[in-house]
């Protein structure tokens, strides 16, 4: 029970690496809140939460939306008390080659990526500074540290969000809150699911470890941030992509 009595809201948490972190927490004895664009697929992850005899509610935002995020936020707060854990999770690509990649693509991956992360960690710090505790965790990936071909608007954003974890790390640690990041390689959630078959045994190959990785590998990085081991680690970006070399 290393989260117990906890309360985390996580972006995203609808499915993939999301919906499988809020599972990992309330094992660890974490109350979630589910954050998520997609209304049926929350409603659904937090049913099978309860059913497990966890604690979830769930809340449809948009996290580029301001006045959405503060719903939530105050939803959690009025619900259960306080809010220790963020996982600003939710993301989404939108990928073509430069010279294709359109005005809209750039906006739209920027609003979620950039901009969500910015919104939620924003209205959940005041709580988080009266608690004079917390813990931010947000979702970069190796393509923040590396780049990728086709991915401009997706690598500025997850980029960006390493850039933010660490000024939050030094705004914030005066307060008693981390701040970290987690940079996933290639995992297998519905984000990669059309990616084909070739470019899958690509990634394999690619990769020290052999294999792809799954929700869990990223949600139990997320505990261990979340965790009171985890206690004096500020600012760090930790790759979780089994030694992958892009
Ligand atoms: P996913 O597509 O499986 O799930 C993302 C969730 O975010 C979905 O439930 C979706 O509805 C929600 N979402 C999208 N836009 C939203 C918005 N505007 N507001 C609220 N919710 C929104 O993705 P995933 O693979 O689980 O990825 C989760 C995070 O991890 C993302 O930030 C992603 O960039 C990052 N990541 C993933 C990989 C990977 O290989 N899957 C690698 C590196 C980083």
């Amino acid at each position: 029970m290393r989260l117990k009595d906890k309360v985390a809201i996580i972006t995203g948490g609808a499915r993939g690496i999301g919906k499988e972190t809020a599972l990992v927490f309330v094992r660890e004895g974490a109350k979630v809140v589910l954050g998520d664009f997609d209304a049926a697929a929350g409603e659904v992850a937090v049913q099978e939460i309860r059913s497990l005899g966890g604690e979830a509610l769930f809340f449809p935002v948009n996290v580029s939306d301001p006045v959405q995020v503060r719903a939530m936020v105050d939803g959690a707060v009025e619900n259960f008390g306080r809010v220790d854990i963020l996982v600003n999770n939710a993301g989404i690509t939108r990928d073509a080659f430069l010279a294709k990649m359109t005005p809209e693509q750039w906006e739209q991956v920027i609003a979620v990526n950039l901009t969500g992360v910015f919104n939620c960690t924003r209205a959940v710090a005041p709580v988080m500074i009266g608690q004079g505790s917390g813990r931010i965790l947000n979702a970069a990936s190796v393509v923040g540290l590396y780049g990728n071909v086709g991915q401009t608007n997706y690598a500025a954003t997850k980029a960006g969000v390493i850039g933010m974890t660490r000024s939050w790390a030094k705004e914030l640690g005066r307060k008693g809150i981390t701040v970290n990041a987690v940079a996933p390689g290639f995992i297998i959630t519905d984000m990669t699911a059309k990616v084909p078959e070739k470019v899958l045994d690509m990634m394999k190959e690619k990769t020290p470890l052999s294999r792809l990785g799954q929700p869990r590998d990223v949600a139990n990085a997320y505990l261990f941030l979340a965790s009171d081991e985890a206690a004096y680690i500020n600012g760090v970006v930790l790759s979780v992509d089994g030694g992958l070399v892009l």
